[in-house]
């Protein structure tokens, strides 16, 4: 068989754990972090060992890509997080984790957060029955997220979740019946992160 490598895959392989970024593929055996979660041996053998700096930054270019955002994007929820009161890291993962495309991933509505990020653009949710069109829209608790009631939006919210049998988190609850929908029950926490995050070094790397 083959190699199955997109760029995306490559991410994964090289921050050493599944990011989810390619939808229906990640859950099948044709995963290729799961075919082959190493780099080849030799190449392995070559790489000098990453500095701490190499590690931080490491760090968040993985939390970067998880949730599809850009440089600027990461840096004022960096700076929301530092100036806030509590935790940072605790603080940082919960807004990156509160993002409506985030969501609308996690819920099950999308096969990944690329396709949540075009569903949302493409108008087909309502946030409290209002339409929201801004996928870094950051929800609340007691917020429900709905899918629009019509046609194509329902085809791509049922298609979703028929196909990936993703367990709801947490802080979440959806209903399927008739028009889909999710409550956010409360803030997400880091706890609530699907990926180990070591957000001590993020901190160390962005606080300087
Ligand atoms: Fe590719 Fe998805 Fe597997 Fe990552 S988790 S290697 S994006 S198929």
């Amino acid at each position: 068989m083959g190699r199955i490598t997109g760029p995306v895959c490559r991410l994964c392989r090289r921050d050493g754990l599944k990011l989810f970024l390619k939808g229906s593929r990640c859950d099948t055996p044709k995963c290729a972090f799961d075919r082959r979660p190493a780099p080849p041996g030799v190449v392995q053998k070559r790489r000098p060992k990453p500095t701490d700096y190499g590690l931080r930054l490491r760090e968040k270019q993985k939390v970067k890509h998880y949730y599809g955002v850009l440089e600027r994007q990461f840096r004022t929820y960096f700076d929301r997080a530092e100036k806030g009161s509590g935790n940072t890291g605790e603080t940082l993962m919960s807004l990156l984790e509160r993002r409506l495309d985030n969501i609308v991933h996690r819920v099950g509505f999308a096969a990944s957060r690329s396709a949540a990020r075009q569903m949302v653009a493409h108008g087909h949710v309502t946030v409290n029955g209002r339409r929201v069109d801004v996928p870094s829209f950051l929800v609340r608790a007691g917020d429900v997220i709905r899918v629009k009631n019509r046609k194509k939006s329902l085809q791509l919210v049922h298609g979703a979740i028929s196909d990936f049998h993703r367990d709801v988190p947490d802080f979440l609850s959806r209903t399927e019946e008739g028009v889909p929908e999710a409550r956010v029950d409360r803030l997400p926490s880091s706890d609530d992160v699907s990926i180990p995050v070591q957000t001590n070094l993020i901190i160390e790397l962005c606080s300087k």
